[in-house]
């Protein structure tokens, strides 16, 4: 089977089984990964790259699939996507387009605390989180706190950065060298870390959810595969997490971070 494609962030989701689901969407159908485990699969870039917010074709991308005028002018990339404390829309402030930044910022949001190779913080729409756990390869994870707004959610998780940290170990998390850690002692542990105003936000919701991911054989070590310099990938398809494919030979790729390239896939 051959396929073109654009490449964007995976869409995924959880199946009763609590396995992370995925698919690709090429240009014509829609692709379920969890068939092309185990088989020999070719991606090759197709030399060229497309904004992930105008659709226009540049030699090189900036940053997040965006050209680099998109980057800087673009709501979808204005400073309360990386960092929800600067959000200002519920004081009726504008960044870069005020209609866009309300409808984005004043929903439902949730503090959350995941283990993906350590506990860390983060923020999410409440719609998406679950979405957002698996993009991260989060192994559990457990709602910490519940806010109206984008804005309460990032002064809550600023306050928590002081006890925990906020990034990703994407090496471990795609080892699968992930720790014990008790998330439900953790969120209750924090819990008097809550002070003032924000404490009204601490959600009673102590569900830790478990995410399974559908790898036939973590790698022992890692390394990047990338598309600038090798053109080509063909190798047999061990798995997928977060937003990276694993192949053998413990090579993995980054679908998210190649927005935007125009590649075929095929497989056997
Ligand atoms: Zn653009």
């Amino acid at each position: 089977m051959d396929f073109l494609l654009t490449l964007e962030k995976m869409p995924t989701w959880l199946a009763e089984d609590n396995e992370a689901q995925y698919i690709l969407k090429a240009d014509q159908d829609f692709i379920k990964l969890h068939h092309l485990i185990g088989r020999q699969i070719t991606i090759e870039f197709q030399n060229q790259k497309f904004c992930a917010h105008c659709g226009n074709q540049f030699a090189d991308l900036f940053r997040m699939g965006f050209c680099r005028n998109c980057f800087f002018t673009a709501p979808e990339a204005g400073e309360s996507i990386i960092r929800p404390e600067l959000s200002r829309a519920h004081e009726g402030i504008e960044d870069r387009d005020l209609e866009y930044e309300k409808s984005y910022q004043l929903q439902k949001h949730v503090v959350y605390l995941a283990n993906s190779g350590d506990l860390k913080v983060g923020v999410t729409r409440a719609a998406q989180k679950v979405n957002r756990w698996i993009d991260q390869g989060a192994s559990q994870a457990i709602v910490f706190a519940e806010t109206d707004n984008r804005f309460q959610a990032g002064q809550i998780e600023v306050a928590m950065k002081s006890y925990l940290g906020d990034k990703t170990p994407w090496q471990r998390m795609l080892k699968n060298d992930i720790p014990e850690i008790d998330l439900l002692s953790e969120k209750h542990r924090l819990r008097d870390k809550l002070e003032g105003e924000l404490a009204q936000f601490y959600s009673e919701d102590d569900h830790v959810q478990q995410i399974n991911y559908p790898v036939q054989e973590y790698p022992l070590k890692v390394s990047s595969l990338n598309l600038d310099k090798e053109g080509k990938i063909e190798a047999v398809l061990k798995g997928v997490r977060g937003q990276y494919l694993i192949f053998e030979g413990a090579k993995v790729f980054n679908v998210r971070a190649n927005t935007g390239y125009r590649i075929s896939l095929s497989y056997s």
